[in-house]
This record gives C-alpha cells, sequence and structure tokens, in this order.
C-alpha cells in the first residue's frame, strides 16, 4: 500500500493539515479509524488545489463527531440520520460521515443506509477516482487505500463507474460523470460512456431538488458549455428536460456568454430557455424545483423576447418604448436573450437596452421637482417618468432642459 503523505502535505494548507492532525488524534484516542475521502484525495493526487475536506470514519457516532468538533474547536452545524455530520470550524466547515453501505431499492430512490467497512464505504461512491481514502490514524497516517483502482485510472485520465448498475440506481452521476471528465480534461470509459447513453432514462426517476443541484453544478462550471454539449450528444440534456435543445446557434451563444460574461450559471440557464414555449418553461421550473431567481430568469428572458419582437406591421419602436418594456425584467434574462437572439431588429433594440438606455436617469429628482413648485403627490411620479422618456427619446439632454419641460409640463392645460 502506498503512502501519499508527502503528496498530502505539499498539497494541503497549513489549516487542513491543523485540522487533520487533530481529527487523527481523536481517531487515536477514541479507537476508531479515520480516512480523508473523495475529491481532497482525487485532487491531491493530481496536484490541485483541495477545497472541500470530507473525513469517513468507520462506525462514527454523536458522541465520536461532538469530539472531534471540540478538538477543531467548532461546532456540529447539521446532522443526517446517516451520521454525517457538518463541523462549522473557526477556519472552515469539514464533513464527517459515518462509513456506509448502501442498497438501492429502486432507481433514483434515495438508498437503504447501513454501518459498512472502508471498502463498502468506497464501492458506493460514484467513480472509481472518487472511490479513495487516505488513512489518518498515527500509525498508518498517509496510507492510500484504493482497492477500486482509482490511481490507475487518473494516470490513464479515466472516469469509470464502479458497476454497471451504477446509473441506473444513481443517474445524476451521468451528469457528474461528464461533468469531471470535461473539469478533469478526462475521458469517460468506453463501458462508462456505454451505459451513460443507455441509462439517460433513469434521469426522470431523479427527485426535482437532487436534479437541479447537479444541473447548477455543471452551468457551474469552468467548462459548462462543453459539458452541455456532451450531455447533449449522450441525450442527457432531453432527460432533464425535453424542452432543452442545444443547436448551433444555441451553442454559439453558450460560448460567448461562458466567455464574455460573470454570473455565467444564470446566464446559461437564460440562454438554454430562450427558445421554449411557455408551457415547458414552467413545467421545467417545477420539474427541477427551480428557485424563485432562477425561475424568473427563466421567465423574464421568454418576455424579452416577445416584449421587444420586431413587428413588420409596426415595426418603429421608441428609445423610451423599449425601455419601458424591458426595464422591469431581470437583466441577466435579457442578456441572455439578447446573445442568443437571431433576428437582427430584435437583437439590435436588447442590445440598446443593455449598453445604454438602462443607464439613463433624469438630472432632477422629487425633490429638485417640489423646489421647482410641482405639488407633492402622484404628479411627481408621473413627471419622473415623463422626463425619463424625454431624457431617453433625447428630447431633453441638460437640465436647463429638465428644467424647461418640468415648467411647461406643469402649465399644460391637461395636467
Ligand atoms: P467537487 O470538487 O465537485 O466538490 P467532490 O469529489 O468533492 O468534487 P462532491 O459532490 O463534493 O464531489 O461529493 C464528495 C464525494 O462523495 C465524491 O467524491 C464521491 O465520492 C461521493 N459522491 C458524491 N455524489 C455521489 C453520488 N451521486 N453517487 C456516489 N457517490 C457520490
Ligand atoms: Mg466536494
Amino acid at each position: 500500500m502506498s503512502n501519499i503523505a508527502n503528496i498530502l502535505e505539499a498539497q494541503l494548507d497549513t489549516i487542513s493539515l491543523r485540522q487533520l492532525s487533530a481529527i487523527s488524534a481523536v481517531a487515536n484516542s477514541r479507537g476508531v479509524k479515520a480516512y480523508l475521502v473523495g475529491g481532497a484525495v482525487r485532487d491531491a493526487l493530481l496536484g490541485l488545489p483541495v477545497h472541500d475536506i470530507d473525513i469517513t470514519v468507520v462506525g462514527l457516532t454523536l458522541c465520536v463527531a461532538q469530539n472531534l468538533a471540540d478538538a477543531l474547536g467548532g461546532v456540529i452545524v447539521a446532522r443526517s440520520q446517516f451520521n454525517t455530520f457538518a463541523v462549522d470550524a473557526p477556519d472552515r466547515r469539514l464533513d464527517f460521515a459515518m462509513a456506509r453501505q448502501e442498497t438501492y431499492q429502486q432507481p433514483g430512490a434515495l438508498p437503504t443506509v447501513s454501518p459498512g467497512t472502508l471498502r463498502q464505504e468506497l464501492a458506493r461512491r460514484d467513480f472509481a477516482v472518487n472511490a479513495m481514502a487516505v488513512s489518518l490514524n498515527a500509525e498508518s497516517w498517509g496510507e492510500l487505500h484504493d482497492p477500486l483502482h482509482g490511481m490507475d485510472d487518473l494516470r490513464d485520465g479515466v472516469i469509470r463507474v464502479l458497476h454497471d448498475g451504477s446509473f441506473a440506481d444513481d443517474a445524476t452521476r451521468i451528469l457528474r460523470a461528464v461533468r469531471y471528465a470535461e473539469r478533469l480534461g478526462f475521458r469517460l470509459d468506453a463501458n462508462t460512456a456505454r451505459l451513460a447513453m443507455q441509462d439517460t432514462a433513469y434521469i426522470c426517476t431523479i427527485s426535482g431538488a437532487r436534479l437541479r443541484d447537479e444541473f447548477v453544478r455543471v452551468l457551474s462550471e469552468g467548462r459548462a458549455v462543453s459539458i452541455l454539449e456532451m450531455l447533449n450528444n449522450l441525450g442527457a440534456l432531453q432527460a432533464i428536460h425535453r424542452s432543452i435543445t442545444l443547436d448551433a446557434c444555441g451553442l454559439a451563444a453558450l460560448r460567448r456568454a461562458a466567455a464574455d460574461y460573470a454570473d455565467k450559471p444564470t446566464l446559461l440557464l437564460s440562454i438554454l430557455a430562450y427558445d421554449m414555449t411557455s408551457a415547458d418553461k414552467a413545467d421545467f421550473i417545477r420539474r427541477l424545483r427551480l428557485p424563485s431567481r432562477l425561475a424568473q430568469i427563466i421567465t423574464d428572458t421568454g418576455l424579452a423576447k416577445s416584449r421587444v419582437r420586431h413587428d413588420p406591421s409596426s415595426d418603429v419602436l421608441s428609445r423610451s418604448e423599449i425601455y419601458m418594456r424591458l426595464r422591469a425584467l431581470d437583466e441577466t434574462a435579457v442578456l441572455g436573450c439578447s446573445l442568443r437572439e437571431e433576428n437582427s431588429i430584435v437583437g439590435r433594440r436588447l442590445t440598446l437596452y443593455l449598453d445604454e438606455l438602462r443607464y439613463i436617469k433624469p438630472v432632477l429628482d422629487g425633490d429638485d421637482l417640489i423646489a421647482l413648485g410641482v405639488p407633492q403627490g402622484r404628479l411627481i411620479g408621473e413627471l419622473l417618468n415623463d422626463l425619463l422618456k424625454a431624457r431617453l427619446d433625447g428630447q431633453v439632454k441638460t437640465r436647463q432642459d429638465e428644467i424647461d419641460f418640468t415648467l411647461s409640463y406643469q402649465s399644460c392645460p391637461s395636467c
């Protein structure tokens, strides 16, 4: 068995190393076996920065978890029925889990869980590269446990499921497989790729919340667009929702969004939603149990598209009209729509709004209007709105223009 203590010491920062030695001391004094597992081991072995610390303890109990939290100077902030504990330590959060075995009664259902050995714990994981553990007990500190040959896959650049029923048990693993492959520059091994394609239908067995979480993780990855493209090729995007389509225009828009803009996940979502019908949007939002912010982006993408639609019978929209039609919409949705829009007139309207109109404001405010003699009340709001329109349409350009506009407004008999 190889020992990777030197790799851990090189890859983990001092805070994590200090935390691991505190865990080691508790494991030894309580006579339990503790391991660093999952992504931290994978990333350390690849020479990548390590973010999350996940610890598996064989036979973990609340009492041992409490000892661990105390030794870290932290508190247990969450506990699940499967004896997993999230501990908020002063410097960062760690996750502890009891080593367990799982059996899936039916595809997509949550597994039946019972205490297990380290080997069983690793065998329930998604891919061999994520199924390695490093011992933290003093006498075996740094020993690598790799019964499923994750090291071979790291060397070969391969994402491999641990058994043929893996995607049927939990089809979120299809999204995860592609995500890791793209992130790490790996490929799916031939059998895993075949199973992924064959088992996309099981995605419908996944609960909305779990599917949403994995989908948002996809959208948040650096190489999100390539992941979406690969999921599309596997048929997995369509399995997430029948209305997600990815044609050449959609892909080009996604690439532009990913290259040029921050807040990428929501922007990508907007572009994916662009072509959906209203009924499909509502169904997609329900299926993925999207929170209101994301639901809003999807809905507003459709509204942005329709509100400035090019209508040959009345194809002149003033600048203020464009502004008024778009101003209540989420700006990410308007941006997503503009990146995806193929009609040049509509595209220009959206871009005009984003680049220029939304920043235009009158110079005068409510106090200025009152000082000019406008009575307090509803008229102030109306006048500010009309001032804004006049600014947008270039009818007023200076502060004096706005004052003149205000004075003539008051003397207007219809007011
Ligand atoms: P990331 O850098 O994306 O966080 P990670 O490997 O830490 O990568 P997590 O989603 O944080 O991934 O999960 C931690 C570990 O839990 C994984 O490495 C994997 O071993 C296991 N795991 C997570 N999700 C699943 C799943 N759906 N099926 C089986 N094992 C899983
Ligand atoms: Mg993680």
